[in-house]
């Protein structure tokens, strides 16, 4: 495909000023940089072929070349380098980049406050204390603003001076060699960090950081019916901010120890109890242990198969923020009598015959139960 006159893709005339040339380009990486124009399928080739135009045209040398020889200036063996995009970021670096700190209103200034990182929690917790709530104090490691110098990193009584190297701007200027020529670019000033400001004598309680790590008590209420998962945000008890930001924010993630006995499904609770095949023949009352440790009856209907799953309202898991409650669900097994007295093993006989049943009539005991049947 023929490759398209430069002048003709920033859409200028062949006498464009510099700065109509700048503007041109900045008004197309706007429009086609990846970043800011995800729907246009041709934004990305749009965009490499404005900005291809613009270090061609924005250099006088190589404007120059152009215009004497067209694009034949910068194809192999001409001596042009190929254009290179890899390194380029988003749109602010293209623009850091192109035009530096100082052009078009994107001018740095010092570090100002920056709000504190956030930071994160792993809770253990027991099941229980996951469906009713519990109150609890972590110990939290974390930075604060040193209340010595007040975050200034200075000594009280003395003031931080304006940096000797980046003179008070947070930013030092570089230049940096590209195959279209120097490119003035800026970065943050080593000496002061960006803040601007140096600190002749520094605060001895944070060695003139401006903040100080400490181990920081946080009462957390868990509410009821959290679960594995959860994320409770406690605003404010993340890291300290700098230079006077506010603190970040603390996430706690729940993470729920199993029960032996109990196991959750949403709002639902989940355990298992016995019945006697009597019980499940003829049907009855039983006692159920909730989770909060009550007896709750259970009353089984006839002619119940293990494994059923009978339901206990309102004794599950309370609804986050609600006095809504799930409920308990008991799956009943059905339990083989293991030892028989006489008289049972009689009236199972009794009963086996009335079934039509082939049983044994006599216990064979322990040898007849590692040797098998008969
Ligand atoms: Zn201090
Ligand atoms: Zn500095």
């Amino acid at each position: 495909m023929a490759k398209r006159d430069y002048y003709e893709v920033l859409g200028v005339s062949r006498d464009a000023s510099d700065s109509e040339i700048k503007k041109a380009y900045r008004a197309l990486a706007r429009k086609y940089h990846p970043d800011a124009n995800k729907d246009d399928p041709n934004a990305a080739e749009k965009f490499k072929e404005a900005t291809e135009a613009y270090q061609v045209l924005s250099d006088p040398e190589k404007r120059a070349q152009y215009d004497r020889m067209g694009h034949a200036a910068f194809e192999q063996g001409a001596g042009g380098a190929g254009f290179d995009f890899s390194g380029f970021g988003g749109l602010d670096d293209i623009f850091e980049m192109m035009f530096g700190g100082g052009f078009g209103g994107r001018q740095r200034r010092p570090r100002g406050p920056e709000r504190g990182a956030d930071l994160s929690y792993e809770l253990d917790i027991d099941f229980e204390d996951a469906v009713f709530g519990k109150e609890v104090e972590l110990e939290i490691p974390r930075t604060e603003t040193c209340d010595v110098c007040g975050g200034s990193g200075a000594e009280p009584g003395t003031h931080p001076t304006t940096c000797p190297q980046c003179h008070g701007t947070g930013q030092v200027q570089f230049a940096q060699h590209t195959p279209f020529g120097r490119i003035m670019t800026s970065r943050t000033c080593d000496r002061c960090g960006g803040t601007g400001s140096y600190v002749e004598h520094p605060c001895t309680a944070c060695h003139g950081r401006g903040q100080v790590r400490r181990l920081r008590r946080v009462k957390v209420k868990v509410p009821a019916g959290v679960n594995d998962g959860t994320r409770l945000r406690l605003s404010g008890e993340g890291e300290g901010g700098l230079r006077g930001g506010p603190p970040g924010d603390l996430y706690v993630y729940m993470r729920v120890r199993p029960h032996p006995e109990f196991k959750r499904d949403g709002l639902n609770l989940l355990r298992e109890a016995t019945i006697s095949f009597p019980q499940a023949a003829l049907g009855g009352e039983i006692r159920v242990k909730t989770l909060d440790n009550k007896n709750v009856t259970l009353t089984i209907p006839e002619g119940t198969q293990s494994g059923t799953v009978l339901r206990i309202r309102g004794h599950g898991v309370p609804r986050l923020g609600s006095t809504q409650r799930g409920d308990l669900l008991v799956r009943v097994i059905v339990e083989t009598p293991r030892k028989l007295t006489a008289k049972q093993r009689e009236l199972l006989v009794a009963l086996a015959e009335t079934m039509g049943d082939s049983v044994n009539t006599e216990s064979k005991g322990i040898l007849g139960k590692i040797f098998g049947k008969n």
